[in-house]
């Protein structure tokens, strides 16, 4: 009996061994690998330490921008500073320190080479979703499968309707369009953001409230701890988008498509 029980117990820990080895820790994907795994679309297949798109582009993955001040930064980031500020996805959030804006960091070239340059390119990758909070239609890119990965965040708001309440009003999704005060093309225009007109004076953008690029800036604390839109949050970060509310530079109203943000296994 006692023979049968030890077989037993090495058996078992044997297939949990397996099971483990099967699951395993995330691969942790740094720099090219990432932004390969994020949008598996734009990439050309095979040359796996190679920045090749399909349409034959080669990116340089570090251009050496790191000695750039944050303002010149944004202007003319390179696809490894894209990817130096980790975005933390989830709740309690802290209240970004100064210039810590995950995201807003962006290589434009590489968005613009992927999404389209002028409004004609970015509109042959755009599809009508589907948004159930309210039964409207968002339009949004198809690419790396963002317009699915929207209209699944839409489904699961919409099972709640208090939730849903909170969504129900989009302000803005596909937009040709400059971000406001700079020479950077909004990702509204590329078709891979949308924004709602969020209830209860969650809605909050830097600009609105005072604040200069380079200045000081109050954070809206009180976003950060409504628990309907951290719920709002959550299901967005679960399928590839970033909230602008995490953001110094604050944008609470801005959802963004950017899996190479909040994939589990992306890290510099
Ligand atoms: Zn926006």
């Amino acid at each position: 009996m006692k023979h049968f029980l030890r077989q037993g117990l090495a058996l078992l820990s044997a297939l949990l061994c397996a099971a483990a080895s099967a699951i395993g820790p995330a691969p942790d994907l740094s720099g090219p690998a990432c932004l390969r795994s994020a949008y598996p679309e734009f990439w050309a297949p095979g040359a796996e330490d190679a920045l090749v798109s399909r349409s034959g582009q080669h990116f340089v993955f570090d251009a050496h921008k790191d000695h750039l001040a944050y303002a010149d930064l944004l202007n003319q980031a390179d696809l490894k500073s894209q990817l130096t500020q980790p975005y933390a996805a989830g709740f309690p959030a802290r209240v970004p320190e100064r210039h810590q804006d995950p995201g807003r960091i962006r290589a434009q070239p590489f968005f613009t080479s992927m999404y389209g340059s002028t409004p004609a390119e970015v509109q042959r990758h755009v599809v009508p979703v589907p948004w159930a909070p309210s039964g409207r239609t968002l339009h949004f890119t198809r690419l790396n499968g963002a317009a699915q990965a929207l209209e699944r965040v839409g489904r699961t708001l919409a099972e709640d309707a208090h939730t849903a309440a909170y969504v129900r009003r989009p302000a803005g999704s596909l937009l040709w369009r400059r971000i406001a005060g700079t020479e950077r093309l909004s990702m509204h225009a590329l078709g891979a953001a949308v924004d709602f007109s969020l209830p209860r004076g969650l809605g909050r953008y830097w600009q609105w409230s005072g604040c200069t690029e380079s200045g000081p800036c109050r954070y809206p604390v009180a976003v950060l701890q409504d628990p309907t839109l951290q719920r709002v949050v959550d299901a967005f970060e679960k399928e590839g988008f970033i909230w602008g509310g995490k953001w110094a530079h604050f944008d609470t109203v801005h959802f963004e498509f950017r899996p190479e943000l909040v994939g589990p296994a992306c890290t510099l």
